[in-house]
């Protein structure tokens, strides 16, 4: 029939049970007469429990250390599945992320593949092997072991889709596609039945958690068509691919970050160059600023607010307090008690009421807005963290059940 790539998150192989069960489904793929190739995450909070370890010896171990450490997750998951099918009693073959050809740069934790020398990979599947990869590792020039950065599992994947030309690329995961909202907090959240590339890529940078953002950006860029869906179940999923012709919802999903922190500069001098100033230091260094936001000059005087990752902004303070005398603000502020919510559709660029249903929304709910940043496909609002759910499910309720 054609190639298929499968991706299975750790909950999915969390144990021997689940383990047999994706075995399985992978067996029904290739049983039907497809070629196979599968990526796999460490099995359920495994990374999360290397981390803890390393941590218990050295909370400042190197990034190289850190990725020899974490990459043997994926490697148990690849042997215990490669087994399981070995049982069932079909050819099946294992391979680490290096064996695979997975070539990447040298960013330890933060790898980005740079090619899949896929020659063995090709090998095994003209055998009619069912092959199975270590997700989320690769090796640098260096030969040194390298990772792609948290969740990174679903960017191996759609690497291999778009390395091998495959038909399809599959990510199984514990739920049954991308909803428009997190159903944890959302009850009556829907399924979609397809989204955009764009749209998926918005969703998963602002806060969804269903696909590592890498691995959209790849789909996008080598037209790999991705289905989102769940392993314990037939449930058709979500259809990732170009243009979403089926739903024509205006919003398609909320989301909401928790991963965010306000720093406010006040009373700096109102005179042209300030806000390159201040962003020209933190770009430097590497750290992403979103939502930026800037009073009108009074007597002289501006502020100026933005927002950064929460894990950046002792950094940041510290940058901002060695530059004070560049900086020259009366007084820095910063708030972490803030989240993010954000909607998302490519429909709404032509349509000028969406923002104002959207504040309308939070004002019913009486949540106040600290932030504002809109973009074609995209409106982001910065709230307080204790009101962020309640300002998911009144937004969703606005725009979906309206
Ligand atoms: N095991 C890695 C993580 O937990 C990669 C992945 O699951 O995609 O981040
Ligand atoms: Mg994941």
């Amino acid at each position: 029939m054609g190639l298929i790539v499968q991706k299975y998150g750790g909950t999915s192989v969390r144990d021997a049970e689940r383990v047999m069960n994706v075995a399985n489904r992978i067996v029904e793929a290739y049983d039907a007469g497809n070629n196979v190739v599968v990526a796999v995450s460490a099995q359920g909070d495994t990374t999360d429990n290397l981390i803890e370890k390393a941590m218990e010896i050295n909370s400042n171990a190197s990034k190289r250390e850190m990725d020899v450490l974490l990459s043997t997750g994926e490697q148990i998951s690849i042997s215990l599945l490669a087994m399981a099918i070995e049982k069932i009693g079909r050819p099946v073959i294992s391979l680490t992320g290096w064996q695979a050809g997975f070539k990447t740069d040298a960013a330890y934790s933060n790898a980005r593949i740079d090619r899949i020398d896929t020659e063995r990979l090709q090998n095994e599947i003209d055998k009619r092997r069912i092959v199975i990869v270590a997700g989320f590792q690769g090796i640098n020039k260096y030969g040194d072991i390298t990772t792609l950065g948290r969740g990174g599992s679903d960017t191996s994947a759609v690497a291999l889709a778009a390395a091998l030309n495959a038909d399809i690329c599959e990510i199984y995961t514990d739920v049954d596609g991308v909803y428009t909202a997190d159903p944890r907090i959302v009850k009556n959240a829907k399924k979609l039945d397809d989204i955009s590339y764009d749209e998926m890529l918005e969703l998963a940078s602002l806060g969804a958690n269903v696909l590592h953002n890498r691995s959209v950006e790849m789909a996008k860029k080598y037209h790999v068509k991705l289905a989102v869906k769940s392993s314990l179940n037939k449930v058709e999923g979500t259809l990732v691919k170009e243009v979403n012709k089926v739903e024509k919802m205006l919003v398609r999903g909320v989301t909401r970050d928790n991963d965010v922190a306000r720093i406010s500069l006040c009373g700096v001098e109102d005179t042209p160059g300030k806000a390159f100033t201040v962003f020209s230091l933190i770009s430097k260094e590497n750290i992403g600023v979103d939502l930026i936001l800037q009073s009108i000059g009074n007597n002289g005087k501006k502020d100026i607010s933005f927002t950064v990752k929460e894990s950046d902004l002792d950094r940041v303070i510290e940058i901002l307090e060695e530059n004070k005398e560049i900086i020259n603000a009366q007084e820095i502020k910063f708030a972490k008690d803030v989240s993010k919510v954000s909607i998302v559709g490519a429909g709404m660029v032509n349509n000028a009421g969406v923002a104002t249903k959207m504040f309308e929304a939070l004002y019913n709910a009486h949540i106040n807005i600290n932030m504002i940043a809109t973009s074609e496909i995209k409106i982001s609002v910065l709230v307080p963290r204790k009101d962020a759910e309640r300002a998911v499910v009144a937004i969703h309720d606005k725009f979906m059940l309206a």
